[in-house]
């Protein structure tokens, strides 16, 4: 199949893109390299079954595929809130632009969504029946509402245009190539574990959420492609830790010195999050594999080889996009 991947060059597009390509599907990559990098499509340029557009997909373009994985946006608070405006702009205008593009050559058509649509939840853990409570004026809320219009756009063209749609409710996914610089909890607390600076954590670090493993959730987003359900369904690792036992176990695992520095909590953090993944095993016989600790011990080997490589200039770590 010609499979259409939007915010390829990012973290879970890229790791999407190895298991395409290894399967033997010809692959576009769809990317305006904001959070994304060439270097984590790098070895499949020169292939011939591999194509890298750099495009905006706020602005139309025309291709020919069987398949989208749509997952161009920025997902760290840090990033889509530096220009929030544009930030919605990718959720709803890229979104229609590429839902138009599936109407046109027939295309599935599968939206990246996000646990982000049940902002501050009121029921834990989220099933996918929860409607949200979301603040529409916050800092979060191009994204979050950006999310919500997205999913409102699938729908509306499944009914109105009987575009094939498949939606995804993600929920915090991490593990390789997640940038230095990227923001998220993560990715934060092992480059500071590693550089031996203290972690920050934001209010008091009660706050909980649900970790899952970068390749679990590729499994889950080519599971739901490929199967008969639209969705939404959450994708995410029902293990859940509060903020500071996940500093607690990253501080032990890479180094025991490391201090931990309380930061202010930013405005409509939310407070729990946990997914309900019923029907993700019933409808797509899938559940995460990738237990916290291996796929930390994954993800800091990787920050660690990155942090230490000659190539990897202090310029590369600030800013890389
Ligand atoms: P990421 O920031 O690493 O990747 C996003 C990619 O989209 C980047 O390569 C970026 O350059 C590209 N992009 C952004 N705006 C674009 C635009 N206007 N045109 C073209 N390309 C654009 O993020 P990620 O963690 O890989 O997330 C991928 C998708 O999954 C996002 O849609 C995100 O909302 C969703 N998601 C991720 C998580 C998570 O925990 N990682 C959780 C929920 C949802
Ligand atoms: N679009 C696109 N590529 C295509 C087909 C459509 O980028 O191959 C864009 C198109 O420019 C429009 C959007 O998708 O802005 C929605 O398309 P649709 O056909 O649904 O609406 P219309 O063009 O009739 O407004
Ligand atoms: N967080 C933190 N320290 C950091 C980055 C994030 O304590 O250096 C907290 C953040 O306040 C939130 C949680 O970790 O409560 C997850 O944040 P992240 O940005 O990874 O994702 P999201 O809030 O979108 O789930």
């Amino acid at each position: 199949m010609r499979i259409l991947v939007t915010g390829g060059a990012g973290f879970i597009g890229s790791h999407l893109i190895d298991r395409l390509m290894l399967e033997g599907h010809e692959v576009v990559c769809l990317d305006n390299f904001y959070t994304g990098h060439k270097r984590n499509v790098l070895k499949w340029l020169d292939h011939p079954y591999f194509e890298l557009i750099r495009h905006d997909i706020t602005e139309p373009i025309r291709l020919e595929v069987d398949q989208i994985y749509h997952l161009a946006c920025p997902a760290s608070p840090v990033h889509y809130q530096y220009n929030p405006v544009k930030t919605i702009k990718t959720n709803v205008i890229g979104t229609l632009n590429m839902l138009g593009l599936a109407k046109r050559v027939k295309a599935r058509f599968l939206l990246a969504s996000t646990s982000e649509v049940y902002g501050d939840p009121e029921i834990h853990p989220q099933p996918e029946e929860y409607r949200g409570n979301v603040n529409t004026i916050g800092i979060r809320s191009c994204y979050d509402e950006g999310k919500r219009v997205a999913e409102t756009l699938a729908f509306d063209y499944h009914r109105q245009n009987n575009v094939d749609i498949r939606v995804a409710r993600i929920f915090n996914t991490y593990g390789p190539r997640m940038q230095e610089n990227d923001g998220r909890v993560v990715s934060n607390f092992i480059v500071q574990a590693l550089q031996g600076i203290p972690l920050t954590v934001y209010g008091d670090g009660s706050q909980t959420r649900s970790f899952c493993y970068v390749s679990d959730l590729v499994d889950g987003l080519m599971r739901l492609m490929n199967g008969d359900h639209l969705g939404p369904v959450n994708l995410g690792n029902p293990g859940e830790y509060t903020i500071l036992e996940l500093a607690q176990v990253i501080q032990a695992m890479v180094n025991p010195e490391v201090q931990v520095r309380f930061k202010p909590l930013p405005q409509d953090d939310p407070k729990r999050r946990q997914p309900d993944i019923t029907r993700a095993r019933e409808w797509l016989g899938w559940e995460p594999t990738v237990p916290l600790k291996d796929g930390l011990e994954r993800t800091i080997a990787d920050f660690q080889s990155r942090l230490s490589s000659a190539d990897a200039t202090p310029t590369d770590r600030v800013n890389s996009y």
